[in-house]
């Protein structure tokens, strides 16, 4: 069958030799609908953050159950689901609450398909467990699986904070990108907060108003904090949600957060940051959040069944990878791409 491999430091090429999985035990065979393109890939083929081993490309997947193994029950051929992505042990205390996205042994395994293990970037994907399914009933598989991850990480990201985004208070959206652009969804949906959302084209911009920003503001200005300022007045920003987290916007989110704010860093851009007492206002809670929980990821299908929330896709086929991967780097996706077998 065919698939989209990394095979190391830049190297991602779409092969036709892969042979396709039988399920044994509590394993289940997918017919991939479609895989999502993350811009955590470009941080595994660009920087090598994932390192040492050939595997297929896509963490987010979504698609129609084709065979399933010996032990499973629940599950019938032709059930359309989601991949529910960060593959945990299945046992600890973590995974037992269903967050197997902070899994006690996460420093001992790969963190699942698409992510050291074979993804979805792919006709069929085996699936280790069951478990790891999520039912979407009517939703269509092609289109629903950036629900795994461009929609349950911002979710998971506004739910820790959300007691905090009460309608007089401001949250800050820099990166209107693939999670960017479902977040400012979710913010206008289960949160009274008003929106400034930041990116670095007049398109996106434009789009994030579409989405529920009051606020669009270009965080290339020299002078996007004092911008903000003006529109919060010296209360600040009660959030801040950072999907790029390169030292710039680190250094944004520290400027704009209010007393006792949560500044959530969910972008993996390499970004540094120095504490400093003067640096910080006093009782800011910094967070770096992995992903959601499996149950969170059963909410996000609600809203996207409730029609709340809605994946701007372009559609694209497997052998456009690396295209797709390169108008990435560029910014130039609106929404999420996915690729369709
Ligand atoms: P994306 O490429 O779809 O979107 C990134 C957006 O950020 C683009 O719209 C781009 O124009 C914008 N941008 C770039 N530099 C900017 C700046 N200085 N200020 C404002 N906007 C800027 O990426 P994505 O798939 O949405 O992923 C975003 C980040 O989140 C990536 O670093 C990815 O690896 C990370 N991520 C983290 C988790 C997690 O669990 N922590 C999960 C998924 C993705
Ligand atoms: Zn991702
Ligand atoms: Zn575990």
């Amino acid at each position: 069958m065919k698939a989209v491999r990394f095979f190391g430091h830049k190297d991602v090429r779409v092969v036709n030799d892969i042979e396709k999985p039988v399920p044994k035990g509590d394993e289940v065979l997918l017919k991939i609908g479609g895989a999502g393109v993350c811009h955590s890939d470009l941080h595994i083929i660009d920087e090598g953050t994932v390192v040492g081993t050939v595997f297929t490309l896509g963490h987010e997947n979504a698609g129609w159950i084709e065979e399933i193994g010996e032990n499973v029950e629940g599950y019938k051929k032709g059930d359309a689901v989601l991949v529910y992505g960060p593959w945990g042990c299945g046992h600890c205390k973590p995974c037992q609450q269903s967050k197997e996205n902070y899994c006690d042994h996460q420093s001992e395994q790969a963190y699942g398909g698409g992510l050291g293990l074979d993804g979805g970037m792919s006709e069929y994907m085996l699936v280790p467990s069951s478990r790891l399914l999520v039912p979407i009933f009517d939703l269509d598989p092609v289109i629903a699986a950036p629900l795994t991850d461009a929609a349950l990480t911002p979710y998971s990201a506004i739910k820790r904070s959300l007691p905090k985004l009460m309608a007089d208070e401001y949250v800050v959206v820099i990166g209107v990108g693939g999670l960017g652009h479902v977040a400012l969804q979710i913010l206008r949906e289960i949160s009274g907060a008003e929106i400034i959302a930041c990116d670095v084209t007049e398109d996106k911009l434009a789009f994030a108003k579409e989405l529920g920003a009051a606020y669009a503001i270009n965080s290339k200005d020299a002078d996007v904090a004092e911008q903000i300022q003006k529109i919060t007045g010296i209360k600040k920003a009660k959030v801040v949600l950072d999907f790029v987290g390169s030292t710039s916007t680190i250094d944004l989110g520290t400027k704009v957060v209010s007393l006792d704010g949560d500044l959530t860093i969910v972008g993996l851009g390499g970004g540094h940051y120095q504490y400093s007492m003067n640096g910080l206002p006093f009782g800011v809670s910094m967070t770096n959040p992995y992903w959601g929980s499996r149950t969170e990821l059963m909410e996000v299908v609600g809203l996207a069944r409730q029609k709340k929330i809605h994946i701007e896709i372009e559609k694209h086929k497997l052998d456009d990878a690396n295209e797709v991967y390169e108008r990435m780097r560029q910014g130039k996706i609106k929404g999420r791409a996915v690729l369709i077998p």
